[in-house]
């Protein structure tokens, strides 16, 4: 039934939010208004004159939006992955954007400014309870990182190797798309998946010793694996849902990127625009996705299209000097969104 309703409203939905304006001296807000579904800015022309330049997506939240709010949609995802679907959220946008604020929250996290991933969780565990006189669930967890179109495990606890092994991604009849060698973790409420969350991002921390800032030159992706047994009839289902960090989507300066600062910068791009790739062709319900084009993809292939949910939060920072980045991320954004 949750299932029927999502589809009502389509298996593909973007998202933009724009955070509130940092006070800078000579910045100004590109932002003129944020409706319901539309956004608005002011850019400068070649003649002095401004042009107003209007986006439209499934919704826009503006930079007063609560974190309650902009999870409210999310909800009815959650369900769907309980009843054995397949969801991806994502959060994409430069550095600096937001994105960490949508899906974590802010460094000092209250109640009220938990982000999507803690709410999505809560809401995972508090339904399969309210189910388990009809469904008995088993619920694991996994968090890999892609950094340069190589595959890491984020839940090692030995980490005296400094070099984590690469993982294959595998594709098999019985588990569908796999990282066999990955560790999958049993949870049973979700403060042991932050406690996982947590591991994982200080994996992450550790790699990023010769780079500075690697979080946000790399993806990551935690997923929770739901298996579900009717307890009536013996029937079983499964449902995954994947909460990817996307490495920031600012182009590397040209002029100055070299070395493996320009080797990052290409794989993010072009990992990038694989995922744009693939979702603007599910959207424009071609015949012929092209799955294959990256890591990241191939991990999530069999969670992008079918019977999947995918949803994109897509961030862009208000500054002027962040104008040109901030376009090519709402023209990313219009590319993948089905409105
Ligand atoms: P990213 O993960 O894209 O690099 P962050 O989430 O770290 O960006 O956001 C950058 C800064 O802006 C952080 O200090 C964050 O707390 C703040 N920020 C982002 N979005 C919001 C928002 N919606 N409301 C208030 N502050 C925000």
């Amino acid at each position: 039934i949750y299932n029927q309703m999502q589809d009502l409203k389509g298996n593909i939905r973007v998202y933009c939010r724009v955070r509130p304006l940092k006070r800078q001296p000579n910045s100004h807000g590109i932002v003129s208004n944020v409706e319901e579904e539309n956004i608005s800015l002011i850019i400068p022309s070649k003649n002095g004159k401004e042009v107003k330049k209007t986006f439209t997506f499934n919704k826009v939240f503006g930079p007063s939006a609560t974190q309650g709010e902009v999870f409210s949609d999310t909800q009815p995802l959650i369900r769907s992955v309980l009843d054995g679907f397949n969801v991806c959220i994502f959060a994409y946008g430069q550095t600096g954007s937001g994105k960490t604020h949508t899906m974590s929250g802010p460094d000092n996290i209250t109640e009220e400014t938990v982000g999507v991933n803690y709410r999505a969780l809560r809401d995972l565990f508090y339904l399969s309870e309210q189910r388990k006189d009809r469904i008995h669930y088993d619920i694991f967890v996994q968090m890999l990182e892609i950094y340069n179109e190589q595959v890491r495990d984020l839940l090692v606890t030995d980490t005296s190797n400094k070099r984590y092994p690469f993982f294959k991604i595998r594709n098999s009849s019985q588990n569908g798309i796999n990282v066999p060698n990955a560790n999958l973790v049993p949870v049973s409420s979700s403060a042991d998946v932050l406690n996982l969350m947590n591991l994982g991002q200080k994996n992450r921390a550790v790699s990023a010793t010769s780079m500075n800032d690697r979080s946000s030159r790399s993806h990551s992706c935690l997923t929770v694996h739901v298996q579900g047994r009717e307890l009536a009839s013996g029937n079983n289902l499964r449902g995954c849902i994947h909460l990817v960090y996307l490495a920031g989507s600012e182009r590397a300066d040209k002029s100055e990127a070299t070395g493996d600062r320009l080797k990052e910068a290409q794989h993010i791009n072009r990992s990038l625009s694989a995922l744009g790739d693939v979702i603007s062709s599910l959207a424009q319900k071609q015949s012929h996705v092209p799955y294959r084009n990256s890591k990241l993809t191939q991990l999530l292939q069999d969670s992008l299209g079918g019977q999947a949910k995918t949803l994109m939060f897509v961030h862009i920072s208000p500054e002027s000097e962040a104008l040109a980045e901030t376009i090519s991320t709402l023209k990313f954004a219009e590319r993948v969104s089905t409105v």
